[in-house]
């Protein structure tokens, strides 16, 4: 899709924001001064127009649908006080997630209190690790993790060019070297996002806590963490272990097999927002193919698990599965 988005100047942006600042930024933050529907973003699909889904919409009939500020997810926006940037970027990850609690007659109890739907982008290298976080009970979004990762194993000119061709066309390039961090740092601030959830810690290791990783495929998971990890010379840590492929919980709930994402929203006739394949458009999608199938009663289990003595080897708990 091509919304262009217009990046604050590079000297707007403090390099000395960290994921501390992150935390204090509240997910619901004060309403914005939305415009009517007049001007719909073409990204928002047409099929929005007919959807018959069990999730409110209402609040995006409205106000525009706007993308979100790539800076702010990541907690470094510092435009935060132009009207401006406020009305050309939505700075509430929540507002188009909302739930309409009418919607939460069918949901069954759950084995987790929170999901953690994750999407990386990068297939060389991974270039992007959105996380967006559902409460299981409500559906709501409780909060989300977002960061650019800067390759380590490749040349600066090299880096350039798969930038371009991957985000050049989204219009985010800019926002990915301006913020782009090593891997090793993402997960470094990625546990310090757990421990503040109550999710994982550090000195205790192990699963996740009450939660589990929710992905669409194995891929994520099972090879490119990993490979990552290989190439960035970290060990694999503890809290990836496990997960939920979406698709499999997916294919055993409804008895149809869907091959990807889009396949999912398509025949669920929930619209897709914002631009596929940009990894935290991505993860707001596939949260919404999980509040409905919560909403329509499905148990969302673990699908997926490494063997603690041989981790490289990885067992598939659903009989029926996509492979
Ligand atoms: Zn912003």
């Amino acid at each position: 899709m091509g919304i262009s988005r217009v990046l604050p100047p590079l000297s707007r942006v403090s390099p000395l924001y960290t994921s501390a600042f992150f935390h204090l930024v509240p997910i619901a933050s004060a309403p914005l001064p939305f415009r009517p529907l007049a001007t719909v973003s073409t990204a928002v699909s047409a099929s929005q127009a007919q959807d018959a889904s069990t999730l409110s919409y209402s609040k995006m009939g409205q106000n525009r649908w706007k993308p979100m500020c790539l800076y702010y997810t990541q907690g470094k926006c510092t435009m935060m006080d132009d009207p401006m940037h406020l009305e050309k970027f939505n700075h509430n990850c929540s507002w188009d997630l909302h739930v309409d609690p009418s919607n939460l007659n069918r949901i069954c109890p759950q084995n987790l209190d929170f999901f953690l739907v994750l999407d990386l982008e990068g297939k060389v290298e991974i270039l992007e690790f959105p996380v967006v976080m559902v409460d299981a009970k409500t559906m709501e979004v409780v909060d989300f993790f977002h960061r650019f990762v800067r390759p380590s194993g490749m040349s600066e000119q090299r880096i350039n060019e798969y930038i371009e061709g991957k985000y050049g066309k989204f219009g985010v390039h800019g926002v990915w070297h301006d913020t782009a961090i090593p891997f090793k740092d993402v997960l470094q601030q990625f546990e310090a996002w757990l421990a503040q959830h109550h999710l994982w810690e550090k000195q205790l290791g192990g699963s996740l806590n009450r939660a589990a990783f929710v992905t669409c495929g194995n891929w994520d998971l099972k090879t490119k963490v990993p490979q990552q990890c290989n190439v960035s010379m970290v060990e694999l840590p503890s809290y990836f272990m496990e997960w939920i492929n979406l698709k499999d919980v997916y294919l055993n709930f409804y008895k149809r097999r869907a091959t990807g994402m889009m396949t999912m929203m398509k025949e669920l006739r929930i619209p897709s927002l914002g631009s596929h394949h940009l990894g935290f458009d991505d993860a707001k999608n596939i949260s919404r193919v999980l509040q409905r199938m919560l909403a329509d009663g499905a148990l969302i289990r673990i699908t997926a698990r490494r063997k603690p003595d041989y981790p490289h080897e990885v067992e598939f708990l659903f009989r029926n599965r996509i492979r």
